[in-house]
């Protein structure tokens, strides 16, 4: 307890109990202890004390006892010593059943004794009162003087449990003696000022005194209605509180989310505007997490994002806010900002949370972020414009690399149109904006038409995109699944339609890199081409040398499955990528793809032409068929045949085409025309550039 408290407290009580010793030894006289008008009065106090009204107020509640009446209306018909026989041991008893400290007792019964003394030595100074021959006469003077004795009652109350509430709590005496003053007077003021119709009326006949009980009991009653709906409006308000707290934030990191980042970004800019200082707002996304969400399954994906959140929160300082804008993106809002190095600090402690690996149930992976950063107010004026540029830079230091990526104006363009293209992308299959061209493999040898490449077309708003551009980015941001899924349902569908019409055609597809880190795929297509009637030795699936590369040992699992379903699995781009030659052994693969760099100009470029022939070699030596792309003159066609190449596809042979296009191509295809075109015949070239091939 504190001391100041502890002095307040040891002074009442002493004092109290010194008057209560002088009172009860000079003044017991005066009570009448045959009156029931006595007995009554101080059963009165016994119960109002016992059964406070509690009347709630927002945060606190208040009591209000109808003891303090009953104990002033003693004091007018029977002195103080009347009083304090009823109130000192009624105000005991309460503190003892409800378990009040001790020195609460004393303090309690202490206040009240100085209360009734102070309206007693009032009484008795400025009136005859208590008078006991016809005690309720009062005159005019008489009430005056009561009056003025309730309002030292109530002062000294007011006074002292006000001084304590101030100790107990620490906060200044004058305002907790102001700030209940009103509700104070309002409640016990009036009932004492009611002391003088309380005496009045057991005067005339006690039989009238239950009839108070009415209006105390209206009044418990209005109290305890208020304490329902008080509680009822918390509820509310707490249910309110919740909501608006979901409607702000990330329920699986408990961040703020884009909605509150964007109102935190517009206030900074707002205080920053007016006392000059910077803003930045940092972007970032996690690199690869899509794969390893697809990998790992959606519980590791989500405690790996809760556990970067609570690295970010720890390096940030407490004004900074960090929020969750959705997916693997996190924002970061600096409010205040001296200068660069501020800038860099921040984007150093960001970058600082990365540096450890991130422990999952039972693995550790390193994940890396990229991140964006936009200062205001050189990059932005508002909060959208700001949170787009961050995002712009983060897009840059994706593509460079490097981190962190501060905004620059003369990339935005660029960025901007790939954001729409993003958008575009992720409706093309519904907007029915892709279309397949097939281009013809044909067998070097015989010149058979032995299969076609199936070839991604994206007709976006009438103009064509280039699949250069589109796939990465369908692989950015994992779209690139269900454009796989695509064409493999519509390369299905077109394989059971050419079989019907007595067209047996091989149909390739090309795999993303991505598609290989989902263990679900081998499944996915398989049930997709038995669905729609395509057999398995009928695809073709093509997957980048560099893909494979990337991640060899999952590549290698997901080929393993695709290929014993029967599925013929080629490498494509061979010859550009590194692959191991002890690995290309092991892989399930049937074909090789040289990669069309080397072979479009292979000859004029005799290293280029080496190379092709040491792939055809190794091939062969591995028991793989050979495909030659990129072939775009009769030249090329007739050194892959010299050198013993399986199978050439290429402009000179046959262009990518829609399935019309391909068919009426193939009507007029005529192997005799192709190799006996231009100057040279195909023939001719033969012994000038390899050896006889059959
Ligand atoms: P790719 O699989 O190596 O496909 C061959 C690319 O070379 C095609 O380009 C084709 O049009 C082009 N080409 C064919 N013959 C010649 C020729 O004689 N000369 C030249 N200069 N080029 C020729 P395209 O259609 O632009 O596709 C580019 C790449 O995009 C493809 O390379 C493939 O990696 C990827 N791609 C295309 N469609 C899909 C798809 O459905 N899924 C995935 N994941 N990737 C696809
Ligand atoms: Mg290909
Ligand atoms: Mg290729």
């Amino acid at each position: 307890m504190k001391s100041a408290l502890r002095l307040l407290a040891v002074a009442v009580t002493i004092s109290g109990l010194a008057l209560v010793a002088y009172t009860l030894a000079t003044q017991l006289d005066r009570v009448d202890w045959t009156s029931p008008v006595f007995w009554v009065f101080a059963a009165c106090v016994l119960v109002g004390e016992l059964m406070p009204i509690k009347i709630p107020r927002q945060k606190e509640v208040i009591w209000v006892t109808v003891s303090g009446m009953f104990a002033f209306s003693l004091i007018i018909t029977f002195g103080i010593a009347g009083a304090l026989v009823a109130l000192v041991p009624a105000s005991i008893i309460d503190d003892f059943i409800s378990k009040k400290p001790l020195w609460r007792w004393g303090f309690n019964a202490g206040v009240y004794t100085l209360a009734a003394g102070a309206a007693g030595g009032l009484l008795s100074a400025l009136s005859e009162l208590p008078r006991q021959s016809d005690p309720t006469h009062f005159a005019g003077s008489d009430l005056i003087v009561i009056l003025l004795g309730g309002l030292v009652f109530f002062a000294v109350n007011w006074c002292l449990a006000g001084i304590a509430v101030a100790f107990l709590k620490d906060v200044p005496v004058f305002t907790t003696l102001r700030s209940n003053l009103g509700l104070d007077m309002a409640t016990d003021g009036i009932l004492l000022s009611l002391s003088p119709l309380v005496v009045a009326a057991a005067d005339r006949s006690l039989f009238l005194i239950p009839l108070l009980a009415l209006p105390m009991l209206a009044a418990y009653q209005a109290a305890r209605v208020a304490q329902r709906n008080l509680g009822l409006a918390n509820e509310l308000r707490e249910q309110a509180d919740e909501n608006r707290h979901l409607a702000l934030h990330d329920p699986l990191t408990d961040l703020p989310n884009r909605s509150l980042f964007h109102d935190r970004v517009g206030s900074a800019i707002a205080m920053a505007g007016r006392n000059n200082h910077g803003v930045s707002v940092v972007l970032m996304d996690l690199d690869r997490f899509k794969e390893i969400n697809d990998a790992l399954g959606h519980h590791n994906g989500d405690s790996l994002l809760k556990e970067v959140s609570r690295r970010l929160v720890s390096v940030v300082r407490a004004s900074d806010t960090v929020a969750r804008l959705g997916g693997d993106e996190f924002a970061v809002l600096v409010p205040a900002i001296a200068g660069p190095e501020s800038v860099t600090r921040v984007v150093e402690e960001l970058l600082r949370a990365f540096e450890r690996p991130f422990e999952l149930e039972e693995l550790v992976l390193n994940v890396e972020a990229s991140m964006g950063l936009a200062i205001y107010p050189q990059h932005g004026l508002d909060s959208g414009t700001l949170i787009r540029h961050a995002d712009v830079a983060m897009y840059a230091s994706k593509h460079s690399r490097a981190g962190y990526e501060v905004y620059q104006s003369t990339r935005d363009e660029h960025t901007r149109d790939r954001l729409a293209l993003v958008e575009g992308l992720r409706k093309a299959v519904v907007n029915g904006e892709f279309a397949l061209h097939y281009q013809p493999k044909v067998d070097v040898a015989t010149g058979r038409v032995v299969g076609v490449e199936a070839l991604l077309r994206w007709y976006h708003n009438g103009n064509f995109v280039p699949p250069s551009l589109f796939i990465p980015l369908a692989e950015h941001t994992g779209l690139i699944g269900l454009m796989t899924m695509w064409v493999i349902e519509t390369v299905a569908r077109q394989s059971r339609t050419w079989d019907d019409s007595g067209l047996s055609l091989n149909i390739a597809v090309n795999l993303s890199m991505r598609n290989l880190f989902d263990r679900g795929l081998p499944r996915q297509i398989g049930e997709a081409i038995a669905q729609r009637g395509m057999a398995p030795e009928r695809l073709e699936l093509e997957i980048t040398e560099s893909g494979i590369a990337a991640d060899p040992i999952r590549a290698e699992a997901v080929l393993a499955d695709l290929s014993a379903m029967g599925i013929v699995l080629s490498i494509d781009d061979f010859g550009t990528g590194h692959s191991s030659l002890s690995r290309l052994k092991r892989l399930p693969v049937d074909e090789l793809k040289i990669d069309q760099s080397f072979v479009t100009n292979m000859v004029q470029d005799k290293s280029n032409a080496a190379i092709v022939r040491s792939i055809i070699e190794l091939g062969h030596n591995l028991d793989l068929r050979v495909v030659g792309e990129g072939v775009e003159t009769l030249g090329a066609l007739a050194q892959l045949r010299a050198f013993g190449c399986d199978i050439a596809q290429g402009y000179y042979l046959g262009r990518p085409l829609a399935t019309a296009g391909f068919l009426a191509w193939l009507e007029s295809y005529s192997w005799e025309a192709k190799t006996l075109e231009g100057d040279r015949s195909y023939a001719a070239l033969r012994p000038i550039m390899g050896p006889e091939v059959a």
